[in-house]
Protein backbone atom coordinates (compact mmCIF):
# COMPACT_ATOMS: atom_id res chain seq x y z
CA UNK A 1 0.00 0.00 0.00
CA UNK A 2 1.45 3.70 -0.66
CA UNK A 3 2.15 5.66 1.87
CA UNK A 4 -0.33 8.43 1.50
CA UNK A 5 0.51 10.95 4.48
CA UNK A 6 3.92 11.72 6.45
CA UNK A 7 1.53 11.73 9.88
CA UNK A 8 0.78 8.48 10.05
CA UNK A 9 4.59 6.40 8.93
CA UNK A 10 5.79 7.33 12.55
CA UNK A 11 3.36 4.83 14.13
CA UNK A 12 3.63 2.12 12.25
CA UNK A 13 7.24 1.63 12.79
CA UNK A 14 5.84 0.98 17.22
CA UNK A 15 4.67 -1.89 18.43
CA UNK A 16 1.12 -3.08 17.01
CA UNK A 17 -1.27 -1.49 19.16
CA UNK A 18 -5.37 -2.55 17.73
CA UNK A 19 -6.23 0.49 15.89
CA UNK A 20 -10.13 0.76 16.11
CA UNK A 21 -11.94 2.27 13.36
CA UNK A 22 -13.61 5.37 14.78
CA UNK A 23 -16.63 4.35 11.88
CA UNK A 24 -17.54 0.63 13.19
CA UNK A 25 -15.42 0.79 16.15
CA UNK A 26 -14.01 -3.04 15.72
CA UNK A 27 -10.14 -3.49 15.54
CA UNK A 28 -8.44 -2.79 11.77
CA UNK A 29 -6.56 -5.48 10.50
CA UNK A 30 -2.84 -4.11 9.23
CA UNK A 31 -4.31 -4.84 5.61
CA UNK A 32 -7.29 -2.80 5.48
CA UNK A 33 -5.81 0.34 7.05
CA UNK A 34 -6.81 3.44 5.37
CA UNK A 35 -6.27 7.26 5.87
CA UNK A 36 -8.86 8.80 5.35
CA UNK A 37 -8.39 12.62 5.23
CA UNK A 38 -11.50 14.74 6.96
CA UNK A 39 -11.22 17.53 5.18
CA UNK A 40 -10.06 16.11 1.44
CA UNK A 41 -6.91 16.57 0.44
CA UNK A 42 -8.22 18.16 -2.90
CA UNK A 43 -9.86 20.80 -0.74
CA UNK A 44 -6.47 21.48 1.52
CA UNK A 45 -6.62 18.68 4.08
CA UNK A 46 -4.25 17.58 6.03
CA UNK A 47 -6.09 15.63 9.31
CA UNK A 48 -5.98 11.97 8.58
CA UNK A 49 -7.89 9.19 10.38
CA UNK A 50 -7.75 5.45 10.23
CA UNK A 51 -10.72 3.91 8.86
CA UNK A 52 -10.98 0.07 7.42
CA UNK A 53 -10.84 0.43 3.33
CA UNK A 54 -13.90 -0.94 3.26
CA UNK A 55 -15.81 1.80 5.91
CA UNK A 56 -13.83 4.42 3.77
CA UNK A 57 -14.80 3.50 0.38
CA UNK A 58 -18.15 3.95 1.80
CA UNK A 59 -17.66 7.14 3.18
CA UNK A 60 -16.18 8.40 -0.41
CA UNK A 61 -18.85 6.08 -1.97
CA UNK A 62 -21.82 8.54 -0.19
CA UNK A 63 -20.47 11.77 -0.12
CA UNK A 64 -18.64 14.15 -2.80
CA UNK A 65 -15.57 15.75 -1.51
CA UNK A 66 -17.65 19.13 -1.65
CA UNK A 67 -19.73 17.67 0.97
CA UNK A 68 -16.84 16.51 3.21
CA UNK A 69 -15.74 19.92 3.20
CA UNK A 70 -18.56 21.41 3.89
CA UNK A 71 -20.46 19.40 6.60
CA UNK A 72 -18.93 16.20 6.89
CA UNK A 73 -15.33 17.00 7.92
CA UNK A 74 -15.95 15.38 11.30
CA UNK A 75 -16.33 11.43 12.32
CA UNK A 76 -19.24 13.10 14.28
CA UNK A 77 -21.34 14.57 11.54
CA UNK A 78 -20.32 11.39 9.29
CA UNK A 79 -22.25 9.03 11.68
CA UNK A 80 -24.98 11.14 12.22
CA UNK A 81 -26.05 10.83 8.83
CA UNK A 82 -28.58 7.96 8.25
CA UNK A 83 -26.96 6.43 4.99
CA UNK A 84 -23.43 6.16 7.17
CA UNK A 85 -25.58 4.77 10.13
CA UNK A 86 -26.53 1.85 7.61
CA UNK A 87 -23.77 0.87 7.02
CA UNK A 88 -22.15 0.90 10.24
CA UNK A 89 -25.24 -1.37 11.62
CA UNK A 90 -24.56 -3.50 8.78
CA UNK A 91 -20.61 -3.72 8.57
CA UNK A 92 -20.37 -4.29 12.60
CA UNK A 93 -22.11 -7.90 11.59
CA UNK A 94 -18.92 -9.00 9.35
CA UNK A 95 -16.35 -10.10 10.50
CA UNK A 96 -13.28 -8.06 11.48
CA UNK A 97 -11.46 -9.41 8.59
CA UNK A 98 -14.41 -8.55 5.91
CA UNK A 99 -13.17 -6.79 3.31
CA UNK A 100 -15.11 -7.22 -0.11
CA UNK A 101 -18.46 -6.94 0.41
CA UNK A 102 -19.36 -6.75 -3.24
CA UNK A 103 -17.73 -10.23 -4.18
CA UNK A 104 -18.64 -11.97 -1.10
CA UNK A 105 -22.19 -11.27 -1.02
CA UNK A 106 -22.61 -12.21 -5.16
CA UNK A 107 -21.03 -15.70 -4.60
CA UNK A 108 -23.68 -15.97 -1.04
CA UNK A 109 -26.71 -14.56 -2.79
CA UNK A 110 -28.29 -18.12 -2.77
CA UNK A 111 -27.99 -18.43 0.83
CA UNK A 112 -28.02 -14.77 1.89
CA UNK A 113 -31.84 -14.32 2.51
CA UNK A 114 -31.96 -17.29 4.91
CA UNK A 115 -28.84 -16.19 7.03
CA UNK A 116 -30.48 -13.94 10.14
CA UNK A 117 -27.96 -10.93 11.17
ZN1 LIG B 1 -11.02 9.51 2.37
ZN1 LIG C 1 -14.54 0.37 10.01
Amino acid sequence: MARKNRDEVASWDVEPVPVLCPMCERVIPDDQKDAHHLVPKSKGGKKTVCLHRVCHDQIHAIFTDSQLMKKFFTIEALLEDPAVQKFVAWVKSKHPGFSDSAKESRQASGSRRGRKQ
